[in-house]
C-alpha cells in the first residue's frame, strides 16, 4: 500500500516536472501579460552598467548570506569578510613591520586579495565559481516589489523623474559584471523575446549603459536577427571599445606599481582622496621599506589580474580592441586558457564589427542615439591615463564611436577643420562650443549628445541625461541633435544631488517663523535652484551658484547646518614632499639607517684615529 502511494507521488512529481519544463520551453504562459501590443509605447529594456545589478553572496545551499543587520551582502566588486582578512594578514604585517622584511607579508596580501575577490572568480571555461546569485526581474519595473524597485533606484534613480513613460513597459536586465559574457549576451537576447511576449509588442527600445554596451554589441554580433526586434537604441556612455584602464592593466601598464609615482602623484590624482588624506597615506606608506611595499603591491595586483580578471570574459569585453591582441598573447596563450581565448576572440570580432553592426541596425530603420562625456582624464590606474580625452572611466573614442577630441585641458588648433567623417551636411557645426570635441568624426555624428566635464561614475546624477533618455524612450519627436533646443548636441555635466537635498530642506521650512527679508531670500533662492534644474543648458557654474545661495539662507534660518569646507593641512603636503625630495621612496627604517649610518661611520672613524 505504502509503495503504491509512493509510486503515485513520484508519478505526480514527474508529471509536475514535465509541465514545469515545458512551461520554460514554450513560455506561452507569459503572453500579453501587461499589454496586447496596441498601445503607443514601445517596451524598453535597460542594460545597466558595471556593478549596477544586485549580485549577492549565497552559501553552499543557495541561501543568502546576511550581514549583522539581516541584509543580503553584495558580491560586487568583492566579498570582504573583515575578521577573516585580519586573521590572515595581522601576524605577517606585525612581523614584517618589526623586522622590516618580508615575513609572509606578500603571501598574506596576495591571499587577502584572493579571499575578497575570489567570490567573482571563474573556471577555465569562464564560468563563475563563486557562490553568488543575481537578482533577476522577469517582469516590468511596475511589477517589481518595493525592495526590488529600491535596489534599481539606488543604481538609476527612476523614482526622481516623473515621466509619462508607462512603468509596465520598462524592464531592467540585470547581470553579473564578472559573468560569462557569451552566456549573458544570449540571455539578453532571450530576455528581449520574453519582453516582446509579455507586452505583445514586436519591437522594443534598448538602452545599453556603459558595460551594458558590450552586451548589446555582443548580442548584435551573435544574434543579428535581434535587429528586427528593435525600435530604437539609446546608448548611454557605452564601453563599445572597452576602457583603456582595462587595456593598460591587461598589458601590465599599471601606475601604482611605479614606485616614484606611488609616493608622489598617484594618490593625489586618483580623484578619490582629498589632498590631506593622500599625503597622509604617502607618509604612512614609509612604515615599510619601499622594496617590500612594492613586492606586496605587485603580488596583490598579480592575484587580482591573473586569478580573477583574466578568467572573466566580461572583463575581457572591456579591453579595447587595440589592446586586445597583445593582452591575449600575454595571458591567454597557454593551452589551458584555450577555452577562454576562444570566447574572448569571439567578442573581439563583435568589437571590430561594432560600426558595421550599428550601421546594419540603422539600415533596418532603427534610430540609434548615443550619450558621451568628455573633459576628464581617466582614473590614473593605467599608465596612459592622461593621454586621451575621457570621462574618468572610459575614453571618449569608445563611448562616442570615434569622435575626435583635443587632450584634456587643451582645445583643437585654431586652424582645425571639422573632419565630417560621418556627417555630410555642410551646414552642420559639430565642433563643441569649448572647441574640444569634433563630433563629426563619431559614427553617430547627428545623434550623439555630449556632456562636458561629466564624470562617468556620476552619470546617474545628471538629470539632463536621464530626462533625455526618458524622452527618447517615450517619444519619437527628437530624431537628432537639431530636433529640440532643449537638447542640443553639447551640454554641461552636472550633479543634482545637492540641489535636491537643499530643495527638500527648503520645502520643510516653517516660513511663518521667518522675517519678511528671510522669506523673500528663501523664495528667490528656491526659484533660482528650480530654474537651474529646469535649464538643460545651464552654464557649468550655475549649479555652484544656486547651491551656495540656497544653502546660505537655509543655514541662516537654521534649517540646515553649515557645510564646513575641509581645509588643506599644508604641513602634510610639505612633509610628504620633503620626504620624497630628501629620501626618495625610502621607508623610515631605511631613512634612519641612511641618516645615522654616516654619523656612526664618522664616530667610528674618529674613535679609530684617536686610538692610533
Ligand atoms: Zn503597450
Ligand atoms: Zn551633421
Amino acid at each position: 500500500m505504502k509503495k503504491t502511494i509512493k509510486t503515485a507521488i513520484s508519478l505526480v512529481l514527474c508529471v509536475a516536472m514535465l509541465f514545469s519544463v515545458s512551461a520554460i520551453g514554450f513560455s506561452a504562459a507569459d503572453e500579453n501579460l501587461y499589454c496586447d501590443g496596441s498601445c503607443e509605447y514601445c517596451p524598453t529594456v535597460i542594460i545597466p552598467g558595471l556593478g549596477q545589478s544586485g549580485v549577492f553572496v549565497v552559501d553552499d545551499n543557495g541561501e543568502f548570506v546576511l550581514n549583522k543587520d539581516g541584509e543580503r551582502i553584495s558580491a560586487f566588486p568583492a566579498y570582504i569578510q573583515l575578521p577573516k582578512l585580519i586573521g590572515r594578514v595581522a601576524l605577517p604585517v606585525i612581523l614584517s613591520l618589526l623586522t622590516q622584511s618580508d615575513i609572509g607579508l606578500t603571501n598574506a596580501l596576495s591571499d587577502a586579495i584572493g579571499m575578497a575577490f575570489g567570490i567573482n572568480s571563474s573556471d577555465l571555461k569562464a564560468q563563475n565559481t563563486g557562490n553568488v546569485v543575481t537578482e533577476k526581474y522577469h517582469k516590468p519595473y511596475s511589477e517589481c516589489t518595493e525592495a526590488e524597485q529600491k535596489l534599481i533606484n539606488s543604481h538609476i534613480p527612476f523614482h526622481l523623474y516623473d515621466t509619462d513613460l508607462p512603468k509596465d513597459h520598462l524592464y531592467y536586465f540585470t547581470y553579473n559584471s564578472f559573468g560569462n559574457h557569451i552566456d549573458l549576451a544570449n540571455e539578453l537576447y532571450e530576455y528581449i523575446q520574453m519582453v516582446k511576449r509579455q507586452t505583445g509588442h514586436d519591437k522594443i527600445n534598448l538602452v545599453p549603459i556603459s558595460q551594458g554596451g558590450t552586451l548589446a554589441s555582443a548580442m548584435f554580433e551573435y544574434h543579428p536577427e535581434v535587429m528586427d526586434d528593435l525600435h530604437k537604441v539609446i546608448f548611454i556612455v557605452p564601453a563599445l571599445d572597452g576602457s583603456t584602464i582595462i587595456g593598460d592593466v591587461f598589458n601590465g601598464r599599471i601606475n601604482f606599481l611605479d614606485k616614484e609615482y606611488l609616493y608622489n602623484g598617484f594618490l593625489e590624482n586618483l580623484g578619490l582622496l582629498d589632498e590631506n588624506t593622500a599625503r597622509l597615506v604617502e607618509i604612512l606608506l614609509r612604515i615599510l621599506p619601499d622594496e617590500l611595499l612594492m613586492k606586496g603591491l605587485n603580488a596583490a595586483a598579480s592575484t587580482l589580474v591573473e586569478d580573477i580578471m583574466i578568467r572573466s570574459t566580461s572583463m575581457w569585453a572591456l579591453c579595447p580592441s587595440g589592446d586586445y591582441p597583445t593582452a591575449a598573447e600575454k595571458y591567454l596563450s597557454d593551452p589551458e586558457m584555450a577555452d577562454i581565448k576562444a570566447q574572448t576572440d569571439k567578442y573581439y570580432q563583435a568589437q571590430l564589427h561594432r560600426f558595421d553592426n550599428i550601421k546594419a541596425i540603422q539600415d533596418k530603420g532603427v534610430d540609434v542615439f548615443c550619450v558621451a562625456q568628455y573633459d576628464h582624464p581617466l582614473i590614473n590606474v593605467g599608465e596612459t591615463w592622461d593621454t586621451q580625452n575621457a570621462d574618468y572611466i572610459i575614453q571618449l573614442d569608445s563611448t562616442s564611436l570615434g569622435a575626435y577630441a583635443a587632450k584634456v585641458g587643451e582645445t583643437l588648433p585654431e586652424d582645425y577643420v571639422q573632419k565630417n567623417t560621418y556627417c555630410q551636411n555642410p551646414d552642420h557645426n559639430h565642433i563643441s562650443p569649448d572647441r574640444v570635441v569634433d563630433a563629426s568624426a563619431g559614427l553617430l555624428a547627428d545623434t550623439t549628445f555630449y556632456f562636458d566635464g561629466q564624470r562617468h561614475d556620476l552619470t546617474q546624477h545628471n538629470d539632463v541625461i536621464l530626462k533625455l533618455a526618458f524622452h527618447l524612450i517615450a517619444h519619437d519627436d527628437i530624431t537628432d541633435v537639431y530636433s529640440s533646443p532643449e537638447f542640443p548636441q553639447f551640454m554641461n555635466g552636472r550633479d543634482v544631488r545637492n540641489l535636491h537635498t537643499f530643495l527638500a530642506a527648503a520645502e520643510a521650512v516653517d516660513v511663518s517663523a521667518l522675517t519678511a527679508e528671510q522669506k523673500a531670500e528663501l523664495e528667490a533662492a528656491v526659484k533660482q535652484a528650480e530654474d537651474t534644474l529646469d535649464n538643460n543648458t545651464a552654464p557649468a557654474d550655475a549649479f555652484g551658484k544656486a547651491e551656495e545661495r540656497l544653502s546660505d539662507i537655509l543655514v541662516e534660518i537654521g534649517a540646515m547646518e553649515e557645510i564646513k569646507e575641509k581645509k588643506d593641512v599644508p604641513a602634510l603636503e610639505a612633509i610628504s614632499l620633503w620626504l620624497f625630495g630628501k629620501f626618495g621612496t625610502d621607508g623610515y627604517s631605511e631613512i634612519i639607517i641612511s641618516v645615522l649610518g654616516p654619523v656612526f661611520k664618522a664616530l667610528f672613524n674618529a674613535i679609530g684615529s684617536a686610538l692610533k
